[in-house]
Order: structure tokens, then C-alpha cells, then sequence
């Protein structure tokens, strides 16, 4: 960790330098359990899983029809079988088929030792016990081999995977039960400022609805991560203090939102100098700039601006994926695409840029992408209407009506 008072501590950091910064401050939480299947969704595979069995574990008919075997037939001319009883999926024809012998067959129903073929029930006559086959009856066709999508012991799902639906899928397909997943990372949040009102309250002259938590909220809803909302915290250097130190002994991670900037009633900062550690607490986005990120004791702390859109911007931009990395999941970036803009853009230099955007596709596959109208830290309509950022360089101070810009949808991930 940096001395808080070291240059580097105050320093301004690029968004890059900021996410290096946290990459190599944090490690995953120690510990993981057991979940069933069914709560899985979305968390991290703890430990790689292996197939306990093969998949489809039989042989088995791809189309319902007709399985025969097509040693001793002359297959160039229309022959003729008699039926010798019928597979059904989950209930396998159990006789022996003998030469001149067919089975009706249904999709999943297990292929008879003696068949090597399944044909279509719509390529054949059927009349009630003789089966009559079209010259050029194709071998070898409509047969699932079993082991052919995954062999036992093969690897099903490898740690530390984030389980998708198709992960839950295949796991349930092999029979397996419950998993070992990474722990829940331990969450607070809290706002901070005297003018926040709790919702279902009157507002009085001068205050505002706290809308931080709301969002934070929204943002934390991840089956990965067990959030308690701490509410709100007055401006008040020894109370704020006493729940930071309170909270920093049960959670594994707190998040705060306002109070620190520089102003007289922004305590944040000083207070992560005398009880833990900063890290950072300066970053060239915006909207974002005051961000603090450091420790106390063993837990980690973020102390997002008190603005609206700034905290749902630093939230995702930096936060996110420190909490990924926290719980154990495996890194991912935004996906960022080109489009063309077309709306004039105007910025300073200096700063990394994340304007809020509304990105459109064409039938023919082209990106296009309109601000999302007025801007502003405190803007949170701005961020409701939008479907992604344009995300502009530090350096960059204009784009022209058709230039093209990165895009970055807000929910995709690779
Ligand atoms: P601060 O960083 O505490 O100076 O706050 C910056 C701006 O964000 C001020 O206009 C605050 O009123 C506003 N703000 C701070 N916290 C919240 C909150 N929880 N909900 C809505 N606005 C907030
Ligand atoms: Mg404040």
C-alpha cells in the first residue's frame, strides 16, 4: 500500500493507471461452498468440475423413425423389415434384434445394440409389422454416439468460471448436484451529506432525496456479493469515522458516496489517512474526479463522489471490476465498439471522458451513436436515457457531427 501522504497517493492517475493500481493492491477472498445447482446462477466455480459420466451417456436416435442394421442389405434397392418392437426414450426396446429386423425408434431413445442406422419415420412405408425402406436408405445416419458432446473425466466447467445458463445446463446434464462456489463478498454502502433525505420523507427546504443508494443498490445486485445498506451518514467527521471503523471489522468491502472532495464538510479522505490506508483518491475521468480507494484494517474502501452520474460512472469504470477481481471472477473488460456520432461534441483536455450516450444499429450492421441530451454530473436523466458511454480520450476536445467515437454498451462484458 502507498504512503498517504506520498506523492503518489496524490496524485492525479489515469483511469488505466487507477485499475493497475487497484490489479495490484487485491487479491480474491479466501473461501468458498457449497451451493445447489439451482442457486448457482452467476456465481464463481470455486473449483474446476469433471464429468462424471458421459454425454449422453447412450447411444441414442437423433430423429424418431426407424433403427436397423445395415450389415447383409443391399441398400441400393427398396427392401423390406419386419418390426421388432419399439424404443422409446427412456424406455429402451429390450429384445434382441435379429437379421431382417427393424425397432421404431424415438428421438433420445436408446439405439438397440444391433442397429448401426436410424432412417427418418417420413422416408419409410410403414404397414403394421413390415417396415418398407426407399432404395439408397443412407448407414450410419441419426445415431448420437455416447461420450460425443463430453467424455467422463473430461472438464465440464473450469474454476473460476462465472456460471451461465448454459454452464447450469451442462452441469445438470452430467447429474451434478450442488458445486463449491467463491464465498459471497461482504458489502456496505453508505451515503454521506447533510442535505440527503430518506425517500417517503417530506423534503424540507434545501435538501435533496439521496438517490446513491438507490443506485448503488441496483449496481450491487450481483448473486455474487451480499450488500447491507448502511443509510445515511451526516456530515460529521467523528460519526462518520466511528461507522467507517465499525463496518470496516465485518465487511470485506465498503462504499461511500459524497463528501470526498476538498470542500469544508468532505471528511472522507482524512479520515481513510488517519484510520487505514489511501491508496488513490484523485482519478482524470469525468465525471469522477474525487475517488478515493485505500484500506482499513482488512477491509477495502471506495469513496465515490457524491454526484449522481459520477458515482454510477466510477462505479462501473472502477469499482466493478475490483469487486470481480475481490470475488474471485475471472477478469473482463466493457466491450467497446465504433460508431459513428452524430451529435457535435465539445470536451476540455485532460481528462478521460464518459459522455452518456444512445446507440442505435442499422439493419445492414452499423453502429450509430447520439448523446443522450443534456449533460451533467448531476444529471441523472441523462444516464437514464442512455444505453451506453461514449467514452472520449484525455486528449481529445472535439468530435464533428459524423466522426466516429468508442463506444461502450452498458451491459456487455468479454
Ligand atoms: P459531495 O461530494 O458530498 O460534495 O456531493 C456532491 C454533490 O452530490 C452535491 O450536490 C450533493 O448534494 C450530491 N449528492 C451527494 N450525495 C448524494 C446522494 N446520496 N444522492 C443524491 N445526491 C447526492
Ligand atoms: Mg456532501
Amino acid at each position: 500500500m502507498i504512503d498517504s501522504c506520498s506523492p503518489a497517493a496524490n496524485a492525479l492517475l489515469s483511469l488505466e493507471q487507477a485499475l493497475e493500481r487497484i490489479r495490484s493492491a487485491i487479491n480474491s477472498v479466501p473461501g468458498s461452498e457449497k451451493v445447489t445447482l439451482k442457486n448457482a446462477l452467476g456465481r464463481i466455480l470455486a473449483q474446476s468440475v469433471y464429468a462424471p459420466v458421459n454425454l449422453p451417456p447412450d447411444r441414442n436416435a437423433a430423429m424418431d423413425g426407424y433403427a436397423f442394421s445395415s450389415a447383409d442389405i443391399n441398400r441400393e434397392h427398396p427392401f423390406t423389415l419386419g418390426l421388432a418392437g419399439t424404443s422409446w426414450a427412456g424406455k429402451p426396446f429390450q429384445g434382441q434384434l435379429q437379421a431382417g429386423q427393424c425397432v421404431r425408434i424415438f428421438t433420445g431413445a436408446v439405439v438397440p445394440e444391433q442397429a448401426d442406422s436410424v432412417i427418418m419415420q417420413e422416408q419409410v412405408q410403414a404397414d403394421e409389422h413390415i417396415i418398407r425402406f426407399p432404395a439408397n436408405t443412407p448407414a450410419g445416419q441419426n445415431i448420437r454416439a455416447a461420450g460425443e458432446d463430453v467424455n467422463r473425466g473430461d472438464l465440464l466447467c473450469a474454476h473460476p468460471k462465472k456460471l451461465t445458463a448454459g454452464d447450469i445446463g451442462l452441469l445438470a446434464s452430467a447429474g451434478i448436484h450442488d458445486i463449491a462456489v467463491k464465498r459471497h463478498l461482504k458489502i456496505a454502502f453508505f451515503s454521506t451529506g447533510d442535505e440527503l433525505t430518506p425517500l417517503g420523507q417530506a423534503l424540507e427546504p434545501g435538501k435533496i432525496y439521496d438517490s446513491n443508494r438507490y443506485s448503488l443498490s441496483g449496481l450491487l445486485a450481483d448473486p455474487n456479493y451480499d450488500t447491507v445498506d448502511l443509510g445515511v451518514i451526516p456530515d460529521n467527521k467523528q460519526v462518520l469515522e466511528n461507522q467507517l471503523v465499525t463496518a470496516s471489522k465485518t465487511y470485506d468491502v465498503i462504499i461511500t458516496t459524497g463528501g470526498a472532495s476538498v470542500g469544508e464538510a468532505d471528511y472522507v479522505k482524512d479520515i481513510l489517512d488517519s484510520c487505514g490506508q489511501v491508496n488513490f483518491w484523485k482519478v482524470a475521468i469525468k465525471p469522477g474526479k474525487p475517488l478515493a480507494f485505500g484500506k482499513i484494517g482488512s477491509c477495502w474502501f471506495f469513496g465515490l463522489p457524491g454526484n449522481p452520474v459520477a458515482v454510477i460512472t466510477t462505479f462501473q469504470q472502477i469499482v466493478a471490476p475490483a469487486l470481480r477481481q475481490l470475488c474471485g471472477a475471472p477478469a473482463c473488460k466493457p466491450l467497446r465498439l465504433i460508431a459513428t456520432c452524430t451529435t457535435a461534441l465539445k470536451k476540455a483536455p485532460g481528462r478521460q471522458e464518459f459522455l452518456c450516450g444512445i446507440l442505435t444499429q442499422t439493419g445492414s450492421g452499423e453502429f450509430y451513436v447520439a448523446s443522450s441530451g443534456k449533460q451533467g454530473s448531476h444529471m441523472l436523466s441523462s444516464i437514464s436515457r442512455a444505453n451506453c458511454y461514449i467514452v472520449l480520450a484525455p486528449e481529445c476536445t472535439s468530435i464533428r457531427t459524423g466522426g466516429t467515437v468508442t463506444v461502450e454498451p452498458f451491459t456487455l462484458f468479454i
